[in-house]
């Protein structure tokens, strides 16, 4: 069989200040790692079955009929500080496909060569990154988060170069799109308002077709983003590089760089190894995501005729970021205790137990999983003092004796809520090391095991366990 995408790239129908045209480079040696085949088929794509055959198209060595290549432009804030140009440095758009059910998403491949925003970059990509991002994106998708999605990864029997020679490899990533606040920002930066204007219909028409211009836009990605980061805060999620390039308008969480699900849990976790003053805590979250819809905002400013008006507006919008975030993340704490109804003090009880978690070194997710089992005690053994939890389970008690719903379903919902399994840190770069050596085994063991992240499966338990004090991953590194 050959390829087939139902491509229709209406990107590189937009302006040609938009991106360049760009073809990725084609690698030495392309030999297939992974592809998601059940991926494939939602997007409508027809593969070959020869495996070699399916590491060239990925590779960027064949292109597939229809592909209409290129690298975008946009800017953005990293760490606060302002980049007026960044772009597609290592990545390549082969187009968008339209999916059976008319949904479209962009087809990627990161780490395919160098393109006119490379700056020094390589524009290359090293096994263990690509490794992460299919890893973790796929595992977020399995968790139930918005995400962008690994269609495939393959090594390119090429090295690049970092702090030593590592195997190169091309990562296939699916996104809702890759317009990112930096986009806006991008022609916001040059005042060029008809650009702007064009990327607001465009991003309106492909996202959020019920929204009412530049307002609409932006109340619909500020609620987007509150959800997501929710969500993410459920998870016990570090996005680990929440820069205004790396936030999209689609309120898919993009660019799995130095990312890291926490085990223990305490607010003030950071792992990235570039995040030197914890910009990016867990706890930092919101606020940062706030100060980037703030961003978003300035960029779309020059599309509102009456500047003052849209100052007025536009600040209402982001000041509702916080009710809207705060209404998200108490519906998520609901659910994390098994709570259907809403009572005064629901948000207390939540809070008082993650108090009680910070200060016992419990683990994130087994906390949680604990309490949603037949034996929710069982939670008392994540603390290092366990006696710490026993007042915060009469109290919750007390609230669920209030609740209309029956145990069995209540443990149904709640293990619905509260993973199994995430993947731990330690597992990934254990999966990684492995792949470096050129065995998948783990990698394609962890990916098994991430797949329904909330069925309880006792084979599976060693993936349930947090790291021992020698395998604890401290720091996790970009991508570059
Ligand atoms: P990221 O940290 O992945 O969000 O990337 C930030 C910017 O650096 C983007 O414009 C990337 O395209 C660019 N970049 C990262 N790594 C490379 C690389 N190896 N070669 C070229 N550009 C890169
Ligand atoms: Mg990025």
């Amino acid at each position: 069989m050959t390829a087939q995408f139902p491509f229709d790239c209406s990107y590189a129908r937009l302006p040609e200040r938009f991106f360049t045209r760009q073809a990725p480079a084609t690698v030495a040696a392309p030999r297939l790692i992974a592809v998601n085949h059940a991926l494939a088929a939602r997007l409508g794509i027809t593969l070959p079955d020869d495996a070699a055959e399916i590491a060239q198209i990925f590779s960027g060595n064949a292109l597939p009929h229809g592909a209409d290549p290129l690298a975008q432009v946009y800017a953005g804030h990293q760490f606060g500080g302002w980049s007026p140009q960044l772009g597609d440095g290592r990545a390549i758009l082969l187009g968008e496909v339209l999916a059976p059910d008319g949904a479209r998403f962009d087809i990627q491949l990161k780490g395919s060569g160098r393109t006119p925003y490379s700056r020094m970059g390589d524009g290359r990509a090293a096994l263990g990154p690509v490794l992460r991002e299919y890893i973790i994106s796929e595992a977020m998708a399995a968790l139930g988060v918005p995400t962008t999605r690994a269609l495939a990864a393959v090594t390119t029997g090429e090295i690049v170069l970092r702090e030593r020679a590592l195997p190169g490899a091309v990562f296939t990533r699916v996104a809702a799109s890759h317009i990112r606040i930096g986009t806006f920002q991008y022609f916001a930066a040059r005042r060029d308002t008809e650009a702007l204007a064009a990327l607001c219909d465009y991003t309106i028409a492909r996202h959020y077709p019920a929204a009412d211009g530049p307002l609409g836009l932006l109340d619909a990605v500020i609620a987007a983003q509150a959800r997501l980061i929710a969500q993410w805060m459920g998870l016990g999620f570090i996005h680990g590089v929440m820069n205004t390039d790396n936030m999209t308008l689609s309120g898919e969480t993009i660019d799995y760089g130095p990312c890291a699900f926490m085990d223990e849990y305490h607010p003030d976790t950071v792992f990235s190894s570039i995040d030197q003053f914890g910009r990016y805590a867990y706890a930092n979250q919101p606020q940062i995501a706030v100060w980037n819809l703030a961003q978003l905002a300035t960029a779309l400013l020059p599309l509102i005729p009456d500047r003052e008006a849209g100052i007025d507006s536009f600040t209402a919008a982001i000041n509702g970021f916080s009710d809207r975030f705060d209404a998200a993340w108490d519906g998520v704490l609901r659910a994390k205790l098994g709570l259907a109804t809403q009572a005064e003090g629901d948000g207390v009880l939540a809070r008082d137990l993650l108090a009680i978690m910070a200060a016992n070194s419990a683990d994130f997710t087994n906390t949680f999983r604990a309490l949603s089992g037949p034996d929710p005690r069982s939670a008392r053994d994540q603390l290092i003092d366990p006696t710490a939890l026993d007042p915060w389970l009469a109290r919750w008690h007390e609230r669920l004796a209030t609740e209309p719903r029956a145990a069995v379903d209540r443990i149904a919902a709640m293990q619905g809520a509260n993973p199994a399994r995430i993947p731990r840190n330690h597992r990934v770069e254990e999966a990684i090391a492995a792949a470096i050596s050129d065995d998948f085994a783990a990698f394609e063991r962890l990916m098994a095991a991430l797949a329904m992240p909330y069925d309880e499966d006792p084979a599976l338990a060693a993936y349930a366990q947090p790291p021992s004090e020698g395998e604890r991953v401290t720091a996790t590194f970009c991508g570059t």
